[in-house]
């Protein structure tokens, strides 16, 4: 994702201006959230609106599940965010999941997806903590960015997690891309070809039970 221009709202009956083509998106809608008297933006609900319909579609899904998970859009107003866009946006619907902690996060889960994957996300690993996601029981997957794992103390976590997974006989995925915090890594596609290491953990949510 790169930031090409600005986008911005202005009421359409607001005095035509002229748009620098380069540097911003202008969208003239009527809105569907009246923001307060002094505010200088739209309401969330009106933001997303037109972000999902200028983006690519996972990135539109990553911009929903972070929408919801940070309080921003409450999971009652999803119904009412696609109603409001156009039809060819509707197949999106069932892969919002707010549980995603981070766009990349959202980026990995649908590229598991995609993949056929069975796979589950947010998984508590005695010895290990919390992991993004576990693939087919015994491959773990971390999303971490940059912008969550700089420090040498953040670094020193990932190691101790990394040995304990080692220990307890699961396989990291180890795709930390430094530098890359919008980008997911990669390593599922690869790690794909080595057996199964340990016997599949269980864990408090089954996968598809995201959907
Ligand atoms: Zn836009």
């Amino acid at each position: 994702m790169e930031k090409s221009a600005d986008h911005v709202h202005i009421d359409p009956s607001a005095a035509r201006r002229k748009v620098l083509p380069d540097k911003e998106v202008v969208h003239r809608r009527e809105l569907r959230r009246t923001p307060h008297p002094d505010a200088m933006s739209v309401e969330p609900f009106d933001a997303l609106l037109d972000a999902v319909m200028c983006q690519e579609p996972r990135a539109a899904i990553a911009s929903i599940d972070s929408a919801l998970h940070h309080g921003l859009l409450p999971a009652s107003d999803v119904d009412e965010l696609f109603q409001a866009l156009p039809r060819r946006f509707r197949r999106l619907r069932h892969l919002v999941d707010a549980s995603a902690e981070s766009g990349p996060e959202t980026f990995v889960r649908l590229i598991l997806r995609a993949l056929g994957c069975s796979f589950q996300p947010q998984v508590v690993i005695p010895g290990v903590g919390r992991v993004d996601f576990l693939v087919d029981g015994w491959l773990i997957i971390e999303c971490d960015s940059k912008a969550y794992h700089s420090s040498w103390d953040d670094q020193l976590e990932d190691r101790r997690r990394d040995l304990a997974a080692g220990r307890a006989g699961i396989r990291d995925a180890a795709h930390r891309r430094r530098g890359h915090p919008g980008t997911p890594g990669q390593g599922a596609h690869g790690d794909r070809r080595h057996p199964p290491h340990a016997r599949p953990l269980t864990s408090q949510r089954q996968a598809g039970s995201q959907e």
